[in-house]
């Protein structure tokens, strides 16, 4: 399997900076997905990968070998993008077969692994239709199959979802993760798409502004965020001002929690508070009023707006509560917000004292 490390890398366009020190290690048999905000350099730091566009500096080294100037033809790497990208003229068959012509395999190879392709994509019934006869999730199928027939040291996926509507998303990237998994391939998944890279990933790689700002598994990056650009990118928080306590504490509401930097007597920051930490109960004498419910299946998300604004940062505050718990309330009750009782440790969103806090600093993980 295959381990890949792309080191300080800086990509211009002329005046734009698309990379920028960019470092991250691809683990063997990994699905990495690199997501960010649009404009961040994923695609670019791919198509580095690929081989499709030199870095102005830093390399790209494979199992210890330097790649950095080995052209696409050479670097046995396969490719799923949005658009498919399929030859129109050819059927799924012919498609899939297009590698392993290249690379000289006998007929009867090509054959076995032809169908094996088509069996582990379900493509079965589609082996003899051209594109044009096919759904946006069979084609993406046909080229899925098509890259990873020729057994690449690394496949890289650029958006492969993002033309397809919401189900066939779904029920595909699922695919998508159990193939990776049977066939082991180290994988470096394109998204912009959150909730896509979290189902998916091993290893999510959030970026901003050409730069990697953390790399960890879904939970980690949820729970752990080393800054507050991933914190507030990764799911959804709520700032709130939080006054200093004993030993270190610090009060948010009616709890003390702990945080990455301990408080000292007199300070004031600003903590984060994730929506399912909140709880919500109807008082006449409460801190908030609910503007606006959202049922959302098995969890409802409450807005609310506090008395005093400034208790919170944001001027509304949200809580998913399990819907369950919540058919007694309704837009325009009186409420108390509280942080539940199980929540001991919050997100240092901004510094004591309000120091100048950059979105890039990192900070320690809260427990
Ligand atoms: P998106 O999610 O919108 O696809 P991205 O994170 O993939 O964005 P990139 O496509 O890598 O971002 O672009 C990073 C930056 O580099 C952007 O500012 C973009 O405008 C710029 N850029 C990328 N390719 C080129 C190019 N060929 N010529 C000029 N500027 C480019």
């Amino acid at each position: 399997m295959t381990r890949v490390v792309m080191s300080q890398i800086r990509k211009t366009f002329g005046e734009s900076i698309a990379l920028e020190d960019f470092s991250i290690i691809f683990e063997p048999g990994d699905l990495v997905c690199l997501l960010g905000p649009s404009g961040c350099g994923k695609t670019t730091a791919l198509r580095i990968l690929a081989g499709f566009e030199n870095a102005d500096s830093g390399s790209v080294t494979v199992n210890g070998e330097d790649i950095t100037r080995v052209p696409v033809s050479k670097r046995h790497f396969g490719m799923v993008f949005q658009d498919y990208s399929l030859f129109p003229n050819m059927t799924s068959r012919e498609n899939i077969d297009f590698g392993l012509k290249a690379q000289k395999r006998s007929s009867a190879q090509r054959t076995e692994i032809i169908d094996r392709m088509l069996f582990i994509t379900a493509l079965e019934d589609q082996a003899d239709k051209f594109p044009h006869q096919m759904s946006g999730g069979q084609k993406q199928r046909v080229a899925l199959a098509r890259a990873i027939a020729t057994e690449p040291n690394l496949l890289l996926l650029d958006e492969p979802l993002s033309a397809l509507d919401a189900k066939v998303r779904e029920s595909l990237r699922d695919e998508i993760r159990r193939l990776q998994k049977e066939i082991g391939v180290t994988t470096v998944f394109v998204t912009h798409d959150q909730d896509e890279a979290l189902a998916i990933a091993d290893q999510v790689g959030v970026m901003s502004r050409g730069r990697l700002e953390q790399i960890a598994s879904p939970r980690d990056l949820y729970e752990h965020p080393v800054n507050p650009f991933v914190a507030s990118f990764i799911g959804s928080i709520n700032r709130f001002v939080a006054i200093a306590g004993d030993q270190g504490m610090w009060g948010v509401l009616n709890r003390w929690v702990m945080s990455d930097r301990p408080s000292v007597l007199g300070d004031t920051a600003v903590l984060g508070i994730r929506p399912e930490e909140l709880a919500v109960d109807v008082a006449g004498d409460g801190n908030a009023r609910i503007t606006d419910i959202s049922f959302l299946g098995p969890v409802t998300r409450v807005s609310v707006e506090f008395a005093d604004h400034a208790t919170s940062q944001n001027p509304e505050v949200i809580a998913d509560l399990m819907s369950a718990e919540c058919a007694r309330l309704s837009v325009g009750d009186k409420v108390q917000v509280r942080v539940r009782d199980d929540v001991t440790s919050a997100i240092m969103m901004s510094k004591p004292e309000s120091e100048a806090f950059t979105e890039s600093e990192s900070i320690v993980h809260v427990n």
